[in-house]
């Protein structure tokens, strides 16, 4: 064991994953050589993706301190992410310090981490569990300890359903997880596109990675929000979504669209 706590021959180093190649690009230490490898090509094809992971963590931030101020105390966080102050739970309890949070994640690392850094209370819990399989996050008994889906639920699904391809219908993922939820439960979703610019070469660098990068239109994006009613202004690129100064960069730069919907 190290000081962290898991087994070092644990970590898969063969391959660049998403959560560490994320928490590079956020200026975090928990990624490898494989990963920062990864983050430098990416950001060699798509030079934006260092303000872009930025305005995307700013988005998750606004938009979890939204659903508190609108009186959801309990939030599923699928896809996680490497701990990266401020976390979900230290966000959503300045607005209100009864909030209950559980955190999902398929990467182990992630899952290690998290039992380390953001466990800190009864009222969090930490999943290891696959998008991909939806039934089997809302049935684990580390969400069903924290998340009553009898109350209303801020589904948190931000920078996660662009690894999910085609073939493994996001549509039908998101649906499955919505149709859990009670009426005036939220759904807060990120995903990166390439309406902006070609991408392509940027999307490309995953291929070696865990999962592949998936880059999807406005339209499609906007369409994860069926059963919901969009929060003004609707689906927005990250930065434009209720903006609490300027925002550091003009329309197009940042290639992730974000929106906020409530289940009526
Ligand atoms: N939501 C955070 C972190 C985004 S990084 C934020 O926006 O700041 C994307 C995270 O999704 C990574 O931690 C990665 O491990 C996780 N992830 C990717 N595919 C997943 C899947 N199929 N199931 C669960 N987690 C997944």
């Amino acid at each position: 064991m190290t000081e962290n706590g898991f087994r070092a021959e644990e970590i898969d180093t063969s391959r660049p994953h998403p959560a560490r190649i994320y928490d590079y690009l956020l200026g975090g230490k928990n990624n490898y050589e494989v990963d920062r490898g990864a983050g430098d090509r990416l950001a060699a094809a798509a030079p934006e993706v260092w303000s872009g992971v930025r305005a995307n963590r700013d988005f998750l931030r606004r938009a979890v301190r939204h659903v508190v101020d609108s009186g959801i105390r309990q939030i599923l966080d699928i896809g996680t992410g490497l701990p990266s102050s401020p976390n979900v739970h230290e966000i959503a309890r300045e607005v209100a310090p009864d909030v209950r949070v559980a955190y999902v994640d398929n990467d182990p690392i992630v899952n290690t981490y998290a039992n380390v850094l953001l466990r800190g209370s009864a009222a969090t819990s930490i999943a290891l569990a696959d998008l991909r399989d939806p039934r089997a996050v809302l049935d684990h008994p580390e969400v069903r300890q924290v998340i009553d889906f009898e109350q209303p639920v801020a589904l948190l699904l931000v920078a996660i359903v662009h690894f999910l391809t085609d073939a493994e219908r996001p549509e039908r993922v998101v649906a499955t997880l919505r149709d859990a939820l009670p009426a005036g439960s939220f759904l807060v979703l990120s995903h990166a596109t390439g309406d902006f610019a070609d991408r392509s070469a940027a999307s490309a660098v995953y291929n070696t990675a865990t999962a592949t990068l998936n880059l999807r239109s406005r339209d499609r994006i906007e369409r994860f929000f069926d059963g919901f009613t969009l929060v003004e202004p609707g689906v927005a690129e990250v930065p434009f979504w209720h903006p609490d100064a300027p925002p550091p960069t003009r329309p197009g730069e940042i290639g992730y669209y974000g929106g906020v919907g409530r289940k009526t």
